[in-house]
């Protein structure tokens, strides 16, 4: 745990799990309760009505959304890696699949790297001897 910029405010505050400083966090939550009480209602509101009716921000609602504070409702986002509309999560199935591929390949280029490291700290000594 260190200190950190709330995103929201830009103050500084000590990390948690909501990554907002604490007075934002519970302002988001207030935003969260005014938001899901409307769509108990109007469950197939879309973004800009749930905006109008509640007043809480479009950042904000998607924020809630794409934390799965927001559940149930039939509104969709875009993903955050190419941008096509999705309604959990953070990214579209394909993405998600691609990003899990490419922890793979990680994972394989780790193995390697103690090698790498090594070789760099020994050219490190020779150049200190210089
Ligand atoms: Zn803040
Ligand atoms: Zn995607």
């Amino acid at each position: 745990m260190g200190l950190d910029n709330c995103p929201e405010c830009g103050k500084l505050y000590v990390e948690n799990a909501a990554r907002l400083c604490p007075e934002c966090y519970r302002r988001q939550e207030d935003d969260a309760e005014k938001v899901m009480e409307y769509l108990r209602d109007a469950s197939k509101a879309t973004l800009e009505e749930i905006h109008h009716a509640t007043g809480v921000k479009h950042k904000i609602i998607l924020r809630l959304l794409r934390s799965g504070r927001i559940v149930g409702s039939s509104l969709s986002y875009p993903c955050d890696s190419c941008g096509t509309p999705i309604v959990e999560g953070r990214l579209c199935d394909k993405c998600s699949r691609n990003i899990l591929d490419q922890m793979r390949i990680e994972d394989r280029h780790k193995e390697h790297e103690p090698e790498r490291k090594t070789r760099s700290r020994m050219y490190g000594k020779e150049l200190d001897n210089d």
